[in-house]
């Protein structure tokens, strides 16, 4: 008889690999071991208002959703949670929107341009054009931008796709017209090391990235300005009358036993989670050596004030470039390996993103298809 493993390698061995969308599958094997103690029974009869708290501005959040969140950032240190409005998404994608709806409703003059620095997550282009709102408009590159006139900044940080840490760059301090919001989807400690509580005027964070709960669809944002977040709110409810009950209490569930494991010997899922991206990027990093073809970013090690260390960046995509001049996205395509071009990401053809946050098996297999690829190129076959 055919053992499992194997026919999982057979059949991986001939597929192509999709390592174009960052699905944060590497997760399950942790929340397999936490088993039962996540489980959440809810019956017919439950949760079946639109209403989750009327005396709150965001009527859609959960109560128990909202005290999950701050304690776990209060437990991990990375942002601030007092005298802000939370406003709960269908994912942070929801409340990115949101959040430039909002800022461009409240602004002088329209359309407002909105910029990331490259390279940028793709994505933000495509939530900035597709509905074509006359209130705002995608103007590209951060680093070159120069319009006068209402703006907003998209700051991802750690970034996606490249892990730096990022600040804005157009700066007009003395500008009420600058607006900035942050995106720190990244910003837990098995990424980066955690340097400082964060304590920006809009703060999106989502679910999916902390610990791999993609499919829930649960993103929040911290939001100093009351008018700011009634807005959001109100995007929100237009878009989709509020954000699914069971997710949020699937949500604030596991986000309450993450807090309660975060510091422990065993069972920490931060710590669980920094040694194995480690180890991944080890891995990679060893292959990219190795091979003389390719490129990796270099990150600085930092004091990470949740583990009391100095730690470096594991980030959740590599940004891997070619020293060679080549189509880098096709290359790993005809190596059956999907992944994004840096093109889209603002950036060149010798650039891809590549998420690292796939399953153990399917990384193997990234790894040694990219070492055939080093194989071919040096011997120029
Ligand atoms: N921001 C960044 C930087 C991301 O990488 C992602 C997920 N790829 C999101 C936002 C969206 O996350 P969500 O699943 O919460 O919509």
């Amino acid at each position: 008889m055919v053992k499992l493993e194997n026919m999982k390698n057979i059949s991986l061995s001939d597929s192509v690999i999709n390592l174009d969308h960052g699905d944060p599958t590497a997760y399950e094997e942790y929340w397999r071991k936490i088993s039962d103690r996540c489980t959440v029974t809810i019956r017919g009869c439950d949760l079946m208002s639109y209403f989750s708290d009327v005396n709150n501005m965001c009527w859609f959040l959960e109560p128990e959703l909202a005290e999950a969140i701050k304690e776990l950032h209060a437990a991990v240190g990375n942002a601030a949670t007092e005298d802000r409005y939370i406003v709960v998404g269908t994912g942070s994608t929801q409340l990115c929107q949101a959040a430039v709806h909002a800022l461009s409703s409240l602004a002088g003059t329209q359309p407002v341009s909105v910029v990331a620095a490259a390279p940028y997550y793709s994505t933000y282009v495509e939530e900035t054009t597709y509905v074509r709102s006359g209130m705002y408009k995608w103007e590209g590159d951060a680093w070159g931008f120069d319009k006068k006139g209402p703006y907003i900044e998209l700051v991802t940080s750690p970034n996606n796709p490249d892990g730096t840490i990022r600040e804005t760059v157009v700066n007009r301090p003395d500008d009420d017209e600058a607006k900035v919001i942050h995106d720190f989807a990244y910003y837990w400690p098995h990424y980066t090391p955690i340097t400082r509580r964060q304590d920006h005027d809009i703060m999106l964070f989502t679910f999916s990235k902390i610990t791999g709960h993609a499919g829930s669809r649960i993103g929040w944002a911290l939001v100093k300005d009351k008018e700011v977040a009634k807005k959001m709110v109100e995007y929100i409810i237009v878009n989709s009358i509020g954000v699914s009950k069971e997710s949020q209490i699937r949500a604030a569930k596991i986000l309450k036993v993450l807090k309660e494991t975060c510091k422990s010997e065993t069972e920490n899922f931060f710590e669980y989670g920094h040694v194995m991206m480690k180890n991944r990027w080890e891995k990679l990093r060893g292959m990219v050596k190795e091979s003389n073809v390719f490129t990796l970013p270099k990150y600085p090690e930092a004091y990470c004030t949740f583990f009391g260390k100095t730690l470096g960046s594991y980030p959740a995509f590599a940004w891997l470039g070619t020293k060679e001049e080549t189509d880098l996205v096709n290359d790993l395509r005809r190596h059956k390996v999907m992944s994004r071009a840096g093109e889209r990401c603002g950036s060149d053809k010798k650039h891809v993103r590549v998420s690292m946050l796939c399953r153990e098996d399917v990384f193997n297999v990234f790894l040694e298809r990219l070492a055939n690829m080093k194989f071919i190129k040096s011997t120029g076959l």
